[in-house]
């Protein structure tokens, strides 16, 4: 838990944000801004700032797993998924996630 992170606060509860998923390794929310008509947010319970800090080859699979429950939960087949690192990239939020965009 990194107390300046947006989004573990909402790991944490602190906004009422629903999840669509969970389970001990993630949660998927919502993007707020979504720029797909579906636009979830797969994020691990573990503050980790980006992509480049993550060598937990464990949670790793777990992300992309978790990838695979959500869209399979909300019968969703077709789908694209991004993951910003770094400013330069876009990256605006240092807590990693998978972003899931379908139609
Ligand atoms: P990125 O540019 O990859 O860091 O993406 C961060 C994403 O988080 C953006 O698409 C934002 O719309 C989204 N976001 C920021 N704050 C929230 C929030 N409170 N709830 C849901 N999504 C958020």
């Amino acid at each position: 838990m990194d107390n300046d992170c947006i989004f573990c606060k909402i790991i944490n509860g602190e906004f009422g944000t629903e999840f669509v998923y969970e389970n001990e390794h993630l949660v998927v929310f919502k993007d707020i801004h979504p720029k797909s008509p579906v636009h979830l947010l797969v994020v691990p319970k573990l503050h980790v700032a980006s992509l480049n800090e993550l060598d937990d080859r464990e949670l790793l699979a777990e992300l992309m797993l978790g990838v695979k429950e959500v869209t399979k939960k909300i019968g969703l087949k077709s789908y694209r998924t991004q993951i910003n690192t770094g400013k330069e990239a876009g990256q605006e939020v240092f807590h990693l996630h998978i972003h899931v965009l379908g139609k």
